[in-house]
């Protein structure tokens, strides 16, 4: 069935939702340099792990949230940012409005670092003003245990985990031949450096430069989505099973 809020009519929502579905995946990244690859690789991921998850949680697909926190890589072209505050507020309204459309269980999908601690205070926030429940998503976090178990070792900001979730999409959206190790920049303790000299950014020197292995980046894609499935299913299980769901 059709699982993007968007394409539906006001009249299937009221059909479905909360009868029938009461869980909607609200995908939020930003626009922001990604070594040779696409400038919305933070967007792009978020959806299509949305897209390989729907089904199995029974959850709708809200419209993505396209424009984020974006920092150190703000400078280089195409980039853009909100402030910490008005993308709160932002977020906030949103994730009213789905409550109020009587969504019961909130997936936020993350697909950027950048954003992290302000979506997890506005999911915070309505976790006390709402009675529904809510689940932020960092899903290269969840998921680097399935990136050190295809690739051996850890990704990174536009690295091996990235770079495998857009190939897997299309590969276009990561040109390899404009690709060069000369791009990446690994982080130093005790430096902080705007705007980061570097557009793919790794841990540790080397580690986790993109691979263009594209049906490798295929089996990667449907691993992240597997995980990511079988976390939100067992979390609304919990949430179930005590009543809140
Ligand atoms: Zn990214």
């Amino acid at each position: 069935m059709e699982r993007r809020l968007q394409r539906l009519s006001w009249l299937e929502f009221q059909r479905l939702v909360p009868n029938e579905i009461d869980t909607v995946i609200l995908p939020v990244g930003t626009v922001e340099a990604h070594g040779s690859a696409c400038l919305g690789v933070d967007n792009f991921i978020p959806e299509t792990i949305a897209d390989g998850i729907a089904e199995e949680i029974n959850a709708l697909i809200a419209p993505t949230v396209n424009y984020g926190i974006t920092r150190s890589l703000y400078r280089y072209p195409g980039g853009s940012t909100i402030t910490p505050d008005t993308f709160k507020l932002y977020v906030a309204e949103i994730l009213a409005s789905l409550a109020d459309h009587r969504f019961r269980n909130v997936i936020l999908l993350n697909g950027h670092g950048g954003n992290n601690a302000t979506l997890k205070a506005a999911a915070l926030e309505w976790h006390h003003q709402y009675p529904g429940n809510i689940a932020v998503i960092h899903w290269w976090e969840l998921c680097a245990d399935v990136t050190k178990e295809v690739y051996g070792h850890a990704g990174g900001h536009a690295g091996t985990d990235e770079t495998a979730m857009v190939i897997a999409i299309d590969p276009a959206l990561a040109d390899k031949d404009s690709f060069s190790p000369d791009l990446a920049y690994a982080f130093k303790p005790g430096a902080d450096v705007y705007p980061v000299p570097g557009t793919i950014l790794l841990g540790e020197e080397s580690v986790g430069l993109p691979d263009f292995d594209v049906d490798k980046a295929r089996g990667y894609r449907e691993k992240v989505c597997a995980k990511v499935a079988e976390f939100v299913a067992d979390v609304i299980e919990r949430w179930r099973q005590s009543g809140l769901a």
